[in-house]
């Protein structure tokens, strides 16, 4: 595959970018057709955000990571393109916070699963649950392939983060009493509705500050965590998000010329 090259000072240089990466990852058979789309809705809620991560996600973040500092058996649920996305992050994210990682699949093939457990092993993972060689059991809630669990994984697991997923299978992780946290750009998403803590953020930013809050927040006291993660009000979360897109939206109405950004002369794309 050609390789497009994106000049330094692109105004759309890191969404091409990560473009790019998500379409490697589909010719690597880890991202599935209907991921591109999945993707494609996301970056135009990261238009309304305005493409950078904002004091509320940040507050969720953090939120987050103190959930999974405190689970007795977190589990990071992996899907394509998670793994195409951030797949060292998500590992240092595992190994930071204890918790497990899950390959889960929408649209399962061996093919994919395979592709994504190598890519995850490239990326340090020593263990990977969910996988077909694994005992499994079904969350009952469920029709689809996604209902097989790993009952060491999130079958057993108190906390669950589930970045980029879809809201059946978070209504049910839901149902069968499991605390869910998610990434996910459009704030009014079932699953971010249905979810205990929402991160309103592109995940390719999202990761590496998780990363970073799992190093600051890991000799916190327990009381401290348990307290951030108690007080944390999703409604209200959702709600700041929706309000933030919508204030934003009212002041580029009042000013289109700010959204002609130039390419710099020299600049050939
Ligand atoms: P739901 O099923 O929750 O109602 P949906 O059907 O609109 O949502 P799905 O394709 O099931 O969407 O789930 C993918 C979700 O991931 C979408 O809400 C999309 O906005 C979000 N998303 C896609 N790419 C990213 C990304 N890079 N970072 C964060 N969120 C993303
Ligand atoms: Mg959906």
């Amino acid at each position: 595959m050609v390789k497009i090259e994106i000049p330094e000072d692109h105004p759309r240089k890191v969404s091409l970018e990560t473009r790019e990466k998500i379409i490697e990852g589909h010719t690597r058979h880890e991202v599935a057709t209907a991921g591109l789309l999945a993707h494609g809705r996301g970056e135009a809620f990261d238009y309304l955000i305005g493409e950078k991560t904002n004091d509320i996600a940040k507050h969720a973040i953090k939120v987050a990571v103190a959930a999974m500092l405190t689970a007795h058996h977190p589990v990071i649920s992996v899907n394509g393109n998670v793994c195409a996305l951030v797949p060292a992050e998500t590992v240092t994210l595992s190994e930071l916070t204890g918790a497990a990682l899950e390959i889960n699949l929408f649209y399962y093939r061996k093919e994919r699963e395979d592709a994504i457990l190598g890519a995850l092993k490239s990326a340090g993972a020593k263990e990977v649950l969910g996988t077909h060689d694994r005992p499994s059991e079904t969350i009952p809630e469920l029709s689809s392939n996604r209902r097989k669990v790993d009952p060491d994984g999130i079958g057993s697991a108190d906390v669950i983060l589930v970045p980029l997923e879809d809201g059946d299978r978070t209504e049910a992780l839901k149902t069968i009493g499991k605390f869910v946290i998610t990434i996910d750009l459009n704030p009014m998403s079932r699953t971010a509705v249905y979810s205990d803590i929402t991160i309103v953020d592109n995940i390719i930013r999202c990761l590496p500050l998780m990363v970073e809050y799992a190093r600051e927040l890991k000799d916190t006291p327990l009381d401290e965590l348990l307290k951030m993660v108690e007080t944390f009000d999703n409604e209200k979360n959702l709600a700041d998000s929706i309000k933030l897109m919508r204030t934003r939206l009212g002041d580029l109405s009042k000013n289109i010329g700010s959204l002609r950004q130039k390419i710099q002369p020299g600049a050939n794309a």
